[in-house]
């Protein structure tokens, strides 16, 4: 079978591999549509800490089922995968928190994922699409389960406002699941115009941070007081300085975003608002799940979708994803 693979630090071939044979407990999926995440970036960058080439990546992915040992989703199934592998006998396993396993890996990491014509994925991580879920909309679920799970993990209410840090996927997905989940009001700030703009087509206010009073602005937004949730979807220092000046007391701030290098915080702000800070990472099962119902009800989550690639263009899908200004925002490609 044709697969995209990592050869090492930026070096990726497309070849052909032997098709994968299941083994006990684990299915065949034929990969239809698979997306580059932040994490692929990494692993391509030759930065990430646990990926080890020749390694077919790819996290996000839709498909048909290929194997009929999946309990209650027949073969021929369009599907999605759930890509996290936890050890099951940690502690966090144990108590119920599987998706922060002292051990955790994934498919497309760890061993090999979804940028190939086929996949073998464990028979538990099989979720199947409804009808109104497109392939491609399929492979977009993994990163809105990421946004779903901020949400819900961290008690968002509905009625609460919301600002967003960051336009990219994660911020859009994660605007948008607000906006699903009842938020009253949501601001997005975000300093690049394309990327703005595609907000704005989704109906969001979104205003450039540059030369703002992130403490007076954010006050004059919601009443004196500071936003309810601050989400930070962006990951770097600029914004991790403004972070405690957007939050209202005793409001939260939740990190969404990988940061690539360590940060630095005005401590004495969050002091004073007696501010938790709320860190979050992949989702839940049943975040997964919602993710996969949510992204058909509004048609907004396919326009992060910016480019769908033939396999062939494997290497056009990394320069567009690592190159400024691209417009790339979620860039898939399609085995079809
Ligand atoms: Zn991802
Ligand atoms: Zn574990």
């Amino acid at each position: 079978m044709k697969a995209i693979i990592y050869e090492g630090a930026e070096q990726i071939t497309v070849r052909e591999i032997p098709k994968p044979q299941p083994s006990e407990g684990w299915a065949l999926v034929k990969v239809s549509h698979a997306g580059i995440c932040g994490t692929d970036l990494n692993i391509y960058a030759g930065t990430h800490p646990r990926a080890k080439a020749p390694l077919v990546m790819g996290h996000e992915f839709s498909g048909e089922l290929e194997s009929d040992n999946v309990p209650g989703v027949p073969r021929g199934s369009r599907v999605t995968v759930y890509p996290l592998l936890s050890c099951g006998h940690c502690e966090p396993c144990r108590s119920g928190n599987a998706h922060v396993c002292n051990d955790l890996k994934l498919l497309g990491i760890d061993c090999d994922g979804g940028f190939a014509e086929y996949v073998q994925v464990p028979v538990e991580s099989v979720i199947p699409l409804a009808d109104n879920v497109s392939n491609k909309m399929g492979a977009l679920v993994e990163p809105v389960a990421v946004c779903v799970h901020a949400l819900r993990e961290r008690g968002f209410q509905p009625g609460d406002n919301a600002l967003v840090f960051g336009c990219g996927a994660i911020g859009l997905s994660t605007a948008l699941a607000l906006r699903v989940f009842g938020a009253s009001f949501v601001l997005i700030m975000e300093n690049d115009e394309y990327r703005a703009n595609l907000a704005r087509s989704m109906g969001f206010e979104v205003i450039s941070s540059t030369g703002l009073d992130m403490d007076a602005y954010c006050k004059s937004r919601t009443g004196g007081n500071g936003f309810d949730w601050v989400m930070d979807c962006a990951g770097v220092q600029s914004v991790a300085d403004a972070l405690l000046d957007a939050v209202k007391v005793h409001g939260h701030i939740v990190v969404i975003a990988s940061y690539k290098k360590p940060a630095s915080m005005p401590f004495i702000k969050g002091m004073f608002k007696e501010i938790t800070i709320e860190f979050v990472r992949v989702y839940r099962l049943k975040d997964f799940a919602i993710a996969a119902k949510i992204v058909a009800n509004d048609p907004n989550f396919e326009k992060i979708i910016t480019h769908v690639l033939p396999v062939s263009e494997a290497q056009k899908g990394f320069d567009l994803m690592t190159t400024r200004g691209s417009g790339a925002i979620k860039v898939m490609y399609s085995f079809d």
